[in-house]
């Protein structure tokens, strides 16, 4: 498949599955960005999104996000071992948690692109979690691992009660999206009223993206579609009728031997992948490291109340 078209039209475009004017605001005109892993980057003429103008289609993503993008990473993307990790994972996530605290005491959470359940187990007993996950294999993972209810498929168009949930996250998961602004209208029609979105993406306006160029370790297509700074970001959720109330720049713990297998892909150096294995075996691989590039975006919406 991915026979080519002009630049800026993709295949999916012309298959009416996608559009080809700017999911954000609308525009047709784009510049080219980036060539990456053989795939446009673009960066609309209009509003400045960033995206991939030819992404592949959901059939294709589903299989990119198998098994195997948590074990080792699919044509060398995705994670090392998500399992082996999950000690550096789960410090994340309870930062995470505890800024969603500040807005919501509990409840009703809804969590896209739930990966192997680790943020939910995470959750204390006032949370009622479910989740949703594009693949099959994860979801039925997680339902068996954790008991969790998974919900399985394209996030904009799984069926879920609207107005009924307190919290929807979105941990590193609108990049991936074919569609990011329908994924996040979704989100507002299953929040209720005073409910509450928290969600994470990089930062390609940042300095380390910019510095990097299409070496920044964000900028890898098909794993990403889009790619949002600041502005944008604060538009595509306003324009998907939430109120933001926070936005800041929160660093991350990663495991030690993920750094080297990162790198290995980074630079396209094998030697640090069998480096990351190597590390992996001993008691250096459950040794995380804190790092904050300011170029990781941790926002908070608010779904106010219809004016009555
Ligand atoms: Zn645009």
């Amino acid at each position: 498949m991915c026979e080519r078209y002009a630049p800026g039209v993709s295949v999916l475009a012309a298959e009416g599955e996608l559009p080809s004017t700017c999911t954000l605001c609308g525009a047709q005109e784009t510049r080219p960005a980036y060539h990456k892993n053989g795939f446009e980057v673009v960066r609309c003429a209009e509003c400045n999104l960033v995206y991939v103008s030819d992404a592949p289609s959901a059939d294709v993503l589903r299989q990119h996000y198998d098994w195997r993008f948590f074990q080792g990473g699919t044509e060398r993307f995705g994670y090392h071992d998500y399992e082996r990790e999950s000690a550096a994972l789960n410090r994340n996530f309870r930062q995470r948690i505890k800024l969603i605290e500040r807005h919501c005491r509990g409840g009703q959470l809804l969590d896209v692109g739930c990966a192997l359940g680790y943020f939910m187990a995470q959750l204390g007993s006032h949370w009622a979690p479910v989740g949703s996950e594009l693949s099959g294999d994860v979801a039925e993972y997680t339902r068996r691992t954790f008991g969790f209810d998974v919900v399985e498929g394209e996030f904009d168009q799984i069926d879920l009660p609207n107005g009924s949930y307190d919290v929807v996250t979105m941990w590193d998961v609108i990049e991936h999206a074919r569609n990011p602004m329908r994924m996040l209208k979704k989100a507002a029609q299953l929040l209720r009223p005073g409910g509450v979105l928290a969600l994470t993406t990089g930062d390609i306006g940042s300095i380390c993206a910019r510095v990097s160029g299409q070496r920044w370790y964000l900028m890898v297509p098909p794993t990403h579609l889009f790619f949002f700074t600041n502005a944008t970001l604060k538009r595509a959720v306003t324009q998907a009728g939430l109120t933001i109330v926070d936005v800041r720049y929160t660093g991350k713990h990663v495991a030690f031997s993920e750094i080297f297998f990162r790198l290995s892909y980074i630079l396209g150096v094998s030697a640090f992948e069998r480096l990351a294995e190597r590390i992996a075996r001993t008691p250096l691989g459950e040794v995380s490291l804190y790092y904050n590039l300011r170029d990781i975006m941790t926002l908070v919406a608010v779904k106010r109340n219809a004016p009555s």
